[in-house]
């Protein structure tokens, strides 16, 4: 197999790595590979840290490996390579009447990567995350032999890999349950919320299937958690294949993403709402993947790149601790318009899951040398609010918090010394937040 040596990012851009990456697109280089220098597996790099780097060693890149292996359109479980991504998934079988049941912001997540961050989706309230959708898992080992696993056949390692950010081998394939998806247009709701009080209790009072927030992190003071509440569920339209995509073709300069603009952008993006709200309908790529038309939107932040913070505090301290992350980010300057507030449930389907029932809250942060202490007392908070930092997000994290955010953290160390005693698959973030305890 050919390596190449190349320095790669996360999508946040303001981490790198330089290392060898292999694409292998038969089963069989997959093997040689595994035989010879066995190494942790990526995806589409939609992670926005260090969790999918490898600094001067070797990393699989799995996308190639993106064949759908069988499906049965009675039940709706499909059996798919690794790198096929979530947008695929959605784009053939969606006209058949199915869809993931779970899916992220993004459809270029591959199914390896969604399974190996246990992501979750604008449902979690309902649908739980990712990884309970999975009935079972090929995983290729350090010794290169695959093995089925579930939560009926090996379910230590099973929750393990789930969540696992790579740590216990390399997905090949996997068996998901797909959900119905009855129709191609979801019936979108949009209303004000005027603070965080009235964004809570949104949440709290929605009944639809599909719930998002937008949140103003420029807004102070009486303002503080302002935002747009998205509700939506299936309409009845016909399926559309999605829009034409456009790129940024260039590093944006820093001035764009500064206090200024950004304050006027989410001024404008609130007031461009009715004071009633308003109801429209949408394509389900256009729902689910806003983002996704726009190639290349993380060169929006310039070279540097961003970071993104994401935690979830549980319903008794979210309040007081959003509070708190919302002053820290809108005295920073260092806001953002993209900034997600969303409601989770309690479901989680392995041992280092991000999910807990609660409130979270997604930001994207410019690197700038201000933007590590401000995501130091982020952190921070989050702990002190019994929360949990997203790892598929971070770039940050102190190692020493690990634990505390983490109760299955023991555990998960120990089905991974035993899948991978000699460390193949660590990464740079592993090895940053020490995850598998040998340091
Ligand atoms: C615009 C945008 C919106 C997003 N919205 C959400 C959201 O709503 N909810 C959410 O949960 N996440 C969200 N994310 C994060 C994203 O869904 C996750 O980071 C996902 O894991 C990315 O998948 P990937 O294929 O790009 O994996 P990568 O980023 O390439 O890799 C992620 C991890 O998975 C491991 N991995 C990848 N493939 C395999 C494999 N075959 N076998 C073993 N391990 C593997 C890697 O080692 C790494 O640890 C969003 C990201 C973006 C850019």
């Amino acid at each position: 197999m050919r390596w190449k040596e190349t320095t790669y990012s996360g999508w946040g851009r303001a981490l790198d790595a330089l290392g060898k990456i292999a694409r292998p697109e038969k089963v069989a280089a997959l093997n040689a590979i595994m035989a010879n220098t066995p190494a942790p597996a990526i995806g589409n790099r939609r992670s926005y840290g260090d969790t999918a780097l490898n600094s001067d060693g070797h990393v699989t890149d799995m996308t190639r490996l993106d064949r759908f292996l069988g499906f049965n359109p009675e039940t709706g479980l499909l059996e798919a390579e690794a790198g096929a991504t979530i947008g695929d998934i959605l784009d053939t079988f969606g006209p058949q009447g199915w869809m993931p049941a779970v899916m992220p912001g993004t459809g270029f997540a591959t199914l390896g990567g969604c399974i190996a961050n246990d992501v979750h989706g604008k449902n979690h309230q309902l649908a739980g995350s990712f990884g309970q959708h999975v009935e079972s898992i090929l995983l290729v080992g350090a010794s290169g032999k695959p093995q089925r696993i579930s939560l009926k056949r090996n379910a230590p390692l099973f929750r393990a890999t789930i969540g696992g950010l790579g740590q216990t081998g390399v997905i090949l394939t996997a068996r998901i349950h797909l959900a119905k998806c009855s129709a191609g247009t979801m019936a979108v709701q949009e209303r004000r919320m005027a603070d965080l009080d009235s964004f809570m209790d949104g949440f709290a009072e929605s009944n639809a299937a599909y719930s998002v927030g937008w949140v103003d992190t420029t807004a102070s003071g009486v303002d503080l958690g302002r935002g747009i509440l998205e509700e939506a569920n299936f309409s009845s339209g016909a399926f559309a294949k999605p829009r034409k995509t456009r790129s940024i073709p260039f590093n944006v300069p820093g001035f764009v993403m500064g206090k200024p603009l950004v304050k006027l952008f989410n001024k404008l993006y609130l007031r461009r709402l009715p004071l009633d709200g308003r109801d429209r309908e949408r394509s389900l790529n256009d729902f689910f993947f806003p983002l996704d038309r726009i190639l290349n939107w993380n060169r929006l932040y310039g070279k540097k790149g961003f970071h993104q913070f994401q935690c979830v505090l549980p319903h008794d301290t979210a309040r007081t601790q959003l509070t708190k992350l919302l002053e820290e980010i809108s005295n920073s300057g260092l806001c953002s318009p993209l900034s997600v507030l969303k409601q989770m449930g309690a479901g989680r389907g392995g041992m280092m899951s991000f999910p807990m029932e609660g409130m979270t809250l997604a930001v994207d942060i410019a690197n700038k040398p201000k933007s590590a202490a401000l995501l130091a007392r982020l952190n921070d908070i989050t702990l002190s609010g019994k929360g949990r930092v997203y790892l598929a997000k971070d770039s940050s994290l102190d190692p020493t918090h690990l634990s505390g955010m983490n109760p299955e953290l023991p555990a998960f160390r120990e089905v991974v010394a035993k899948a991978d005693p000699d460390g193949a698959f660590a990464t740079d973030q592993s090895r940053r937040l020490n995850l598998r305890g040998t340091a």
